[in-house]
């Protein structure tokens, strides 16, 4: 598929979950709105998905007046930028049309009625011009109920599209938030729950943790045994990960072959094991390349580890672990350093 088509399908799937959304919770779907909950679904801007949840959860909900106020302050300036958003505003742009041609035809003929009606109250209508007349009102009454029946036949399509696409676009929203090779959250995943996450425990800050893991020497690695066992290495550290770690961490592909755990709820204790057993671990691991069974030699990871500071930006906090990561690799690899643990300079 090309990257157009890709991004059609994605807008469309975007389109009908929120068609469906707006018929569930009476919301008017107006372009405004429509790109008010694109910009939710996108899911994208942090600040915006968390006023927008917020709304969500409060009892008065989604209304005009809040998606207008949500418009101005996130989106009245935004220029399409992506594929998508192009797609999508084209989609919006064909949606608007439709409906200002059915609004104009329905307006028409209801005129045209209301014409009709007023020659028959004239007076002295000779029998001709009468049968005329109401033949000409039996037309446009079965044209407007035709017309009627279409726009019905179109909602109920929509709907039953909508029925299936549902979970499809839960899916998809799951998935553009998830990294392919390993299934592990992505780097958009990592920047919304950090967020999130650093707004949680903003009163008791030490009780959160970033571990920034990078794996060693991945690039002669890959050298000498190519791309596809290099990646098989990533999908088994990344399995690793997700056994070795208490269910509330936040897992993610940082990026190529750097993985981030958050760590919340945890002391720095903690944060320190689980980057203590999951070295071991890799260290340890007896890799054999599929298919000749030939042992691979060892591997191993360096981590760095910060506590986060209340209040400090959060490129800060990410740096900050980063830093310790970079010490970890100057001063021998495999081990983990923290902020805690280096002697101040
Ligand atoms: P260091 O110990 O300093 O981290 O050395 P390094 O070789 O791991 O680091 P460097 O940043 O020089 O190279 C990273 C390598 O990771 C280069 C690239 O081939 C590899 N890599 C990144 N993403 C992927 C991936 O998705 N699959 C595979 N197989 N390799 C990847
Ligand atoms: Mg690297
Ligand atoms: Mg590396």
């Amino acid at each position: 598929m090309s990257d157009e088509q890709e991004s059609l399908v994605k807008a469309r799937k975007i389109f009908e979950r929120i068609s469906e959304v707006f018929s569930e919770q009476d919301i008017t779907p107006s372009p405004l709105n429509y790109q008010v909950w694109y910009e939710y679904f996108k899911g994208d801007k942090p600040q915006f998905r968390q006023e927008m949840d917020a709304i969500l959860n409060d009892p008065f909900g989604y209304n005009d007046r809040t998606g207008r106020r949500l418009f101005d302050a996130h989106l009245k300036d935004e220029k399409p930028s992506s594929n998508l958003d192009r797609v999508f505003k084209r989609l919006l742009d064909a949606m608007v049309k439709k409906m200002s041609a059915w609004t104009d035809k329905l307006a028409s003929q209801n005129q045209q009625l209301d014409d009709y009606a007023l020659r028959l109250s004239e007076p002295n209508l000779d029998p001709e011009k009468l049968k005329a007349l109401t033949d000409s009102i039996l037309h446009t009454t079965r044209d407007l109920r035709h017309n009627s029946q279409d726009v019905q036949h179109d909602l109920v399509q929509a709907s039953l599209e909508i029925q299936t696409l549902r979970e499809q676009l839960i899916e998809a929203r799951a998935e553009s938030m998830q990294d392919e090779l390993t299934e592990l959250g992505n780097r958009k995943a990592f920047n919304i729950r950090l967020e999130e996450l650093a707004e949680e425990f903003a009163e008791q800050p030490d009780q959160l943790h970033l571990i920034l893991i990078d794996i060693d020497h991945f690039k002669s690695f890959n050298d000498r045994f190519g791309h596809l066992v290099g990646d098989s290495v990533l999908r088994y550290f990344a399995n690793l990960l997700r056994n070795k770690q208490r269910p509330k961490n936040v897992l993610c592909r940082y990026g190529g072959e750097e993985f981030a755990i958050i760590m919340n709820d945890s002391s720095l204790e903690q944060a320190q094991d689980c980057a203590e057993k999951l070295r071991t671990a890799l260290k340890q691991a007896k890799l054999k390349r599929r298919g000749t069974n030939e042992v691979l030699p060892e591997i191993t990871a360096s981590f760095g580890i910060a506590q986060y500071r209340a209040g400090e930006q959060l490129d800060n906090f990410v740096a900050r672990a980063d830093e310790m990561l970079y010490k970890a690799k100057q001063t021998g690899r495999d081990q983990v350093i923290t902020e805690f643990d280096t002697p101040a300079s």
